[in-house]
């Protein structure tokens, strides 16, 4: 990882995180991360196939798609 691929990572989440924007959806984990919370473990910087979402999306994707809070930044989520 980069050190220039490091700060827009950094940037896209803090400018995600002031507008409403705080949930990240991985796709292909199904998992959702909360962005104000994150994590080393969650991998962020790594991750390809996500969207960042609101938390009314985010809502929907745990209780009605069958994705999972993150088990290190959205544990009150974590369903195991
Ligand atoms: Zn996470």
């Amino acid at each position: 990882m980069n050190i220039f691929k490091r700060l827009i990572s950094f940037l896209e989440i803090k400018i995600n995180t002031l507008t409403g924007y705080k949930y990240r959806v991985n796709f292909t984990s199904k998992e959702v991360h909360y962005l104000p919370n994150k994590h080393k473990n969650c991998n962020l910087d790594i991750m390809s196939n996500y969207q960042n979402v609101t938390k009314n999306s985010a809502d929907y994707y745990i209780h009605s798609a069958g994705f999972n809070g993150c088990r290190w930044c959205y544990t009150s989520e974590d369903n195991g």
